[in-house]
């Protein structure tokens, strides 16, 4: 028998978070992100769950080859541009757009010879400060690529900071509005926290929206809100069982380093799963974990391949329970990633693209 770790992509719940993300942002297009392998899901795996959406959006030269070899021959984006001249033979090749956020890329793109012009997202940094023409040059790096005769068409795109955040996007939507004026061009502004908040609004959700953890299924302003709040279920469940279980004595202790040690007798599980699963190994004592469908904490440091787990409020529990480590445990029930990577100081997008190579993984249908 395999170790019994396993990850579940489920397709009926990416499908159903992208009918949430269009409701949310109704009439606009929606990109599918798939960077990352498509946040761990896998590209290949997450491909028919997401397929609904109007394109692909990702950074990867690779994985846009890897899109097309699915056959999928609508929109393909990435989200970063080109890194070197020869990437836009590839963009020639493929059919990719392609975001432009540095004069570099302009001079490429005009020595770049193509018979079919490109279509670009042109890149503003509304305060950000991390890629994208700063306001004052945008309008320039427009007209530079609206002589180009490799460039047909030119959308307007800008990324938020703190659209998950108190300080919202009211600062960079204004900078936004201010820089693109009159512009021609589709417009795509919305990451998740901003299509999930201010989708509503027709200027802000504008032609395109770019939601991509939401789509995943976790939630892009916990703790203000869960998952379930925005309408969204786990596309990845993390699962495995109990290979032992045992008493502990009160005044001993757990695992590496004896940072837990128990003040009463204690029953105790150990789960086949552990960092190098991906399993964060700062999980702290006390992260949340189902067992047979009861949620209980882990005890102690995580260990390459091994967690344990307080086993007092599931008593029937032994070797073989199922544990669920985050996503849809048995009987309905389920475990946020958003309440796993919280005590563990991190964002479920960190757990999802952490997920291990060596753990198996299987796709679930409807
Ligand atoms: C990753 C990314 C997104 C998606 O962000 P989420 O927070 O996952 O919704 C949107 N736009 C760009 C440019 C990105 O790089």
């Amino acid at each position: 028998m395999p170790r019994p770790i396993q990850a579940t992509i489920h397709t009926a719940a990416l499908r159903h978070n992208l009918a949430s993300l269009r409701t949310a942002a109704p009439g606009a297009r929606l990109w599918a992100i798939v960077k990352a392998n498509a946040y761990g899901h896998g590209i290949e795996r997450a491909y028919e769950g997401l397929r609904g959406a109007d394109g692909f959006a990702l950074l990867d030269l690779a994985e846009a080859e890897r899109v097309r070899a699915l056959g999928w021959r609508g929109p393909i984006l990435l989200l970063e541009g080109v890194f070197e001249p020869r990437d836009l033979e590839t963009c020639s090749r493929l059919g990719l757009w392609h975001a432009v956020h540095g004069d570099a890329q302009i001079d490429w793109l005009a020595t770049h010879k193509t018979h079919a012009p490109h279509r670009v997202f042109l890149k503003l940094n509304s305060g950000m400060n991390r890629l994208g023409f700063s306001p004052d040059r945008f309008r320039a790096a427009y007209a530079r690529l609206a002589a180009l005769p490799q460039v047909d068409e030119i959308s307007l795109m800008t990324h938020f900071s703190d659209a998950d955040g108190d300080k919202g996007i009211a600062a960079q939507w204004a900078v936004f509005q201010h820089a693109t004026d009159g512009l021609p061009g589709e417009r795509s502004v919305c990451n998740s926290a901003a299509t999930l908040r201010h989708g509503q609004d027709a200027a802000v959700r504008g032609d395109w929206v770019r939601p991509g953890i939401a789509a995943y299924g976790s939630s892009p302003d916990f703790p203000r809100h869960g998952a379930a709040h925005w309408g969204l279920r786990p596309a990845m469940t993390l699962e495995s069982k109990l290979i032992a279980a045992s008493a502990v004595q009160a005044g001993e202790s757990i695992g590496y380093g004896s940072i837990f040690t128990a003040d009463a007798p204690l029953r105790v599980g150990v789960v086949a799963c552990g960092y190098a699963d991906g399993y964060p190994r700062h999980a702290p004592t006390g992260t949340p974990v189902l067992v047979d469908g009861v949620r209980t904490r882990t005890l102690g440091r995580v260990s390459m391949d091994m967690i344990t787990v307080d086993l007092t409020p599931v008593p029937a529990a032994q070797a073989g329970s199922v544990v669920t480590l985050w996503g849809e445990g048995p009987h309905g029930t389920r475990l946020p990633i958003d309440e796993v990577a919280q005590p563990c100081g991190t964002v479920g997008y960190e757990l999802m693209c952490a997920l291990a190579q060596r753990v198996p993984v299987v796709v679930a249908g409807e």
